[in-house]
């Protein structure tokens, strides 16, 4: 019956983490904040088509700030605007969550939490380094599209 799969998903998302349906940090498309947003740049960000866009600095898992496409609208390729003073002037939050958080969590928090665009980014603790302390490093991103696409596939698989 519908109900017997609704609480089953409900269950399967208490055992998922968000790890194992993050999209990881080698697959996502994102900008260095010392881009200037020129022609090239542009375009790029358009081929790829996501609506966000996160802003590192110096390596990819030293994300910095968020960069939502619509709020490219109006920008001119030959003004040459570096991201950074974008990045500066919307300061849109960042949400980072840890690996081992399971999705009822991840998708209550979307829920409640409206900031950071529903995308989180998705971290862990670094132990493995030998000439390192341990530190968090992020290893990729989540939206609510994942969380949600997550829900039916389950509802679906049951059926
Ligand atoms: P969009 O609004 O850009 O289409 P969604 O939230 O609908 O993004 O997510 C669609 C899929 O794309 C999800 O699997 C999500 O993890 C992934 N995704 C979102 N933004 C990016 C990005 N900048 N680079 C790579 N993958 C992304």
């Amino acid at each position: 019956t519908d109900e017997v799969n609704i609480i089953s998903g409900a269950l399967e998302m208490r055992k998922k983490t968000v790890e194992a349906i993050m999209t990881r940090l080698e697959d996502v498309f994102m900008l260095p904040i010392d881009r200037v947003l020129d022609f090239e740049s542009l375009s790029d960000i358009r081929k790829q088509g996501y609506s966000r866009i996160p802003i590192y600095e110096n390596e990819r898992g030293n994300i910095v700030s968020l960069l939502f496409t619509k709020d490219l609208m109006f920008v001119d390729p030959d003004d040459r605007i570096p991201l950074k003073t974008l990045a500066e002037f919307y300061k849109n939050t960042c949400y980072f969550i840890f690996s081992d958080t399971t999705l009822d969590v991840v998708f209550k928090e979307f829920k409640e939490c409206k900031r950071g665009g529903h995308m989180a980014f998705v971290q862990r603790v670094n132990t493995s380094r030998e000439d390192k302390d341990p530190y968090c490093e992020t290893i990729g991103l989540v939206t609510l599209e994942d969380v949600i696409e997550e829900m039916i596939q389950s509802e679906i698989v049951d059926e």
